[in-house]
C-alpha cells in the first residue's frame, strides 16, 4: 500500500520531517513543526523539528547569517515552518538513536508561526511530570511521540476492526446516546430533558437492548465501536466513558461467537506484529476458579491452585479441622523461589489476604526441614509439599476456609506473587459457563451475572424455579493477560423466558414493564436466535500499545475520581440553565 503519510502535501509542507530518510538527500522541502530541542554552538545552530512522524535536525550556518540569528531566537515548543535542501550527515555525526539520523536539513527559510509560553514539562519520553500535571496540561502530553503512536495505534485497530468485521458480513450500526435506562449492573448518567421537565435520558451503559432490537429488525450481523457510560466507583482500570466494539449476531451459537472473535483478534495483533493461535483456549468458569482463584486469570504466570481438602480430612491442626468440618476447604499454592520471604514479608501476605476476606494465610517452607507458623507435623507437610509440586527454595501458601474465599485469595496471591513467564507476551483464553445468577449481599438478592438477557443453558432451564444460583449461562468472557477484554452471551430470545427471569431478580410486573416494556413487547413479534459480544476497545488498545493503563491510550481521560483535569469538568452551570430544566438544586 502505498504510504500517503509521506505526501502530507499542502501548501506549507511537503513532508513530514520524521520521515526523512537517506533516500530524500537532495531534494527540497517544507517542513513544519514543533522546536524540541535547540543547540547554539555560535556560528552553527542544531534546531530538532517534532512533528507527527519523528523528530529531525535543522541545521542553521554562517551561509545565512539572518537565519542564523533568528534560529537563535527560538525557544523550546516554538512552532515554524523551515525550508531547505535535505542532506546526508557526515558519517561521524550519523545518529542512530533517531529514525532521521543519517540525514538533516540545512535551513534556507525559517518561519515562527507561533510562540509558546515554556511547557509546564518537557516533550519527552520517558515523561517526567506527574500524572495530574500531565492531564491538566493533556495537549501538551499528548505531543510525546509515545503518546502520538499510542493513539495512531488505536486508530489503526479501530480500522482493522472495521475491515475484518465488514469482510464478515457485518453492518456499523449507530444506537442513541440519549437513550432509556440499559442494565448493565452499573449507575445510569442521567441527562433531563429540557422539554419533559421532570424526565430523564440515560446515557447507555451498552448498546445491549438497541443491538438486540437490531437483530428483531433482522440487520443479523452488527456492530459499533461504541460509546459506554456507566457511573461506577472508579478504580484504576475504570472510566466514567469507555469504548467498545460491541457485536450482536443472528441465528448463531456460541462457536460461531468464538470463532469470529478468535479471527478478530488475530486481525487486531497483526497491527503490532504478533502472530495469535487461534482457536483461543477455553476454560470453564469452574476450571478457572479452581485452577486459577479467578474468572480472569492471567496465564503468563505458571502454577496453579491445587486443592488439598481430601489429603487433609486427617490433619491434626485445630484451624484445619474446623474449617473441613463446617464444609470448608484447604487449598494451596506453590510460589516458585520465594522461600526466602522473611517473616515480615509473610505478615504483610497474610493481612492482604485478610483484606480479600481471609482468616490469614498459612505458609510452608522447606529448608533443613518443614517450616510453618502452623503446627504440621512431618508428613502432613510433606503431604502439602508433594501435593502443590514445590521445590527446595519454594514457599507454598495454604488458605482454610470457605471455598467462595479460599479461592479468590490464592489467585490473588498467584498474580501478586509468581511474575509472569518472560517468553509470553500475550496469552488469551474463554471463560465460559458461567453462572447465571449469583447473590448480592448488598441488595439483599439475586443479581445477574452478566444481564438480565443472558440465556441460560438449555438443560439448566429446569432448575430455574428450584435452584437458580445452580443455573449456567450461555455467557462467555475473552481474558488477555488477566485482564477482562470482553464478555458476551447468547440471548433469551423467547418472551416468556425472558419474562421469568425477569421475575427470579424480583422486578414486578409493573417495573418489568417500566424498565423493558418495549423490548419485551419486540420479543414477541419474531425474534430470532441470537448472541454477540463487547470487547473493551479501551483495554485491547491498551495491551497493543504496552501500556499499564487504559488512561494511556485514551486521548482525553477522566482521573480515577471521575474528573477532567483539563477542562474542569464537571462543573457547575447556571441558575437559568437549571431553570430551563425544571430542577432546583438541594442546599
Ligand atoms: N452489553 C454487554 C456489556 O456491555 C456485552 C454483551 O453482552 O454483548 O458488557
Amino acid at each position: 500500500m502505498e504510504d500517503n503519510r509521506a505526501l502530507g502535501k499542502n501548501s506549507m509542507r511537503t513532508i513530514y520531517g520524521g520521515l526523512l530518510r537517506p533516500e530524500h538527500a537532495g531534494q527540497d522541502v517544507s517542513l513544519c513543526g514543533w522546536v524540541q530541542r535547540l543547540r547554539d554552538m555560535g556560528n552553527l545552530v542544531f534546531v530538532d523539528l517534532r512533528d507527527r512522524e519523528g523528530i529531525v535536525q535543522i541545521v542553521f550556518n554562517q551561509d545565512r547569517p539572518d537565519l542564523l540569528e533568528a534560529a537563535k531566537k527560538l525557544r523550546q515548543e516554538y512552532v515554524v515552518a523551515v525550508k531547505g535542501p535535505v542532506r546526508k550527515r557526515d558519517p561521524r555525526a550519523v545518529n542512530k538513536d533517531m529514525a532521521t539520523g543519517e540525514v538533516e536539513v540545512e535551513a534556507r527559510d525559517l518561519r515562527v508561526l507561533n510562540a509558546a509560553k515554556v511547557p509546564p514539562f518537557q516533550v519527552a519520553d520517558p515523561v517526567q511530570a506527574a500524572e495530574d500535571l500531565r492531564m491538566k496540561y493533556r495537549y501538551i502530553d499528548l505531543r510525546r511521540p509515545s503518546k502520538q503512536r499510542a493513539i495512531r495505534l488505536r486508530h489503526e485497530a479501530a480500522l482493522r476492526t472495521r475491515n475484518y468485521l465488514s469482510s464478515q458480513g457485518f453492518l456499523e450500526i449507530e444506537t442513541p446516546y440519549l437513550a432509556k435506562s440499559t442494565p448493565e449492573g452499573a449507575r445510569d448518567y442521567l441527562v433531563p430533558s429540557r422539554i419533559y421537565k421532570g424526565r430523564f435520558y440515560a446515557l447507555p451503559q451498552s448498546p445491549q437492548t438497541y443491538k438486540q432490537t437490531l437483530m428483531i429488525s433482522g440487520f443479523d450481523r452488527y456492530f459499533q465501536i461504541v460509546r459506554c457510560f456507566r457511573d461506577e466507583d472508579l478504580r484504576s482500570e475504570r472510566q466514567p466513558e469507555f469504548t467498545q466494539i460491541d457485536i450482536e449476531m443472528s441465528f448463531v451459537d456460541r462457536e460461531d461467537v468464538y470463532a469470529l472473535v478468535d479471527g478478530m483478534l488475530a486481525a487486531l495483533f497483526e497491527v503490532i506484529g504478533e502472530k495469535i493461535e487461534t482457536p483461543l483456549p477455553r476454560l470453564t468458569y469452574e476450571e478457572s476458579m479452581d485452577r486459577y482463584g479467578t474468572d480472569k486469570p492471567d496465564l503468563r504466570i505458571t502454577g496453579e491452585i491445587a486443592d488439598l481438602t481430601r489429603e487433609a480430612a486427617g490433619f491434626q491442626p485445630e484451624v484445619i479441622r474446623k474449617v473441613l468440618a463446617s464444609g470448608g476447604v484447604l487449598k494451596g499454592l506453590r510460589v516458585p523461589k520465594a522461600a526466602g520471604l522473611s517473616r515480615g514479608q509473610l505478615d504483610k501476605l497474610g493481612e492482604k489476604a485478610k483484606e480479600c476476606g481471609a482468616k490469614g494465610i498459612i505458609w510452608l517452607k522447606n529448608q533443613n526441614g518443614f517450616k510453618s507458623a502452623l503446627k504440621l507435623d512431618d508428613a502432613e507437610a510433606r503431604t502439602i509439599w508433594e501435593k502443590t509440586g514445590a521445590l527446595d527454595e519454594d514457599l507454598v501458601l495454604l488458605v482454610a476456609d470457605r471455598c467462595e474465599v479460599a479461592l479468590p485469595v490464592l489467585g490473588f496471591l498467584r498474580k501478586e506473587l509468581i511474575p509472569p513467564q518472560s517468553g509470553t507476551k500475550f496469552a488469551f483464553t474463554w471463560v465460559t459457563d458461567f453462572p447465571l445468577f449469583e447473590w448480592s449481599d448488598e441488595e439483599n438478592k439475586i443479581v445477574s451475572v452478566h444481564h438480565p438477557f443472558t440465556s441460560p443453558r438449555a438443560e439448566d432451564i429446569p432448575l430455574l424455579d428450584s435452584e437458580p444460583l445452580r443455573v449456567k449461562a450461555r455467557a462467555y468472557d475473552i481474558v488477555c493477560n488477566g485482564y477482562e477484554i470482553g464478555g458476551g452471551s447468547i440471548r433469551i430470545h423467547d418472551f416468556e423466558l425472558q419474562r421469568k427471569v425477569f421475575s427470579i431478580l424480583g422486578l414486578s410486573a409493573k417495573e418489568t414493564e417500566e424498565k423493558f416494556g418495549y423490548f419485551l413487547e419486540a420479543l414477541g413479534y419474531g425474534t430470532p436466535p441470537h448472541g454477540g459480544i463487547a470487547m473493551g476497545f479501551d483495554r485491547l488498545t491498551m495491551l497493543l500499545a504496552g501500556e499499564d493503563s487504559i488512561r494511556e491510550v485514551i486521548p482525553f481521560p477522566k482521573t480515577t475520581s471521575a474528573l477532567c483535569l483539563l477542562t474542569g469538568s464537571p462543573s457547575e452551570v447556571s441558575e437559568k440553565q437549571l431553570d430551563e430544566l425544571g430542577l432546583k438544586l438541594k442546599k
